[in-house]
């Protein structure tokens, strides 16, 4: 499942971000999440409790902060914000074939709070989640 490739991914990278940090309890982890990166909320919502049994994460809150997608006219220079589906058509010219997808795709990890631990409550990791499969 899609999700559940990512799930253990986010919990792998918080797991390994935790235990440089000395915390032995995360309480919650932030997520961006593009409007078009394909992730079912409720899904990784439910992937993550699963994923986090038995590890530093078990009980920690999942919150996702959706990033609407937008797209840029080559063409033009218009941006505007695709929705879902994407609509990628520029309305400044109605042309679709200089058409960048600026934003929308983000799968990452924002910040991590943990309970405990000498380092600063919130740690950032370094690289976008990458899916395993
Ligand atoms: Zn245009």
């Amino acid at each position: 499942m899609h999700e559940m490739s990512i799930a253990m991914a986010v919990v792998g990278q918080v797991e390994e971000a935790a235990e440089s940090g000395g915390a032995s309890a995360v309480t919650a982890v932030r997520l961006e999440v593009g409007e078009l990166a394909g992730v079912v909320p409720d899904a990784l919502a439910f992937c993550f409790e699963l994923a986090c049994a038995g590890t530093v994460l078990e009980g920690a809150r999942l919150v996702t902060e959706t990033v609407a997608a937008r797209a840029r006219c080559g063409a033009c220079g218009h941006a505007w914000p695709t929705g879902m589906p994407p609509d990628l058509c520029c309305p400044g010219c109605a042309r679709a074939t200089d058409v960048e997808l600026v934003a929308g795709r983000e799968l990452r990890i924002l910040t991590v709070d943990w309970e405990d631990g000498p380092a600063p409550r919130t740690a950032r990791t370094r690289e976008p989640i990458s899916e395993e499969g």
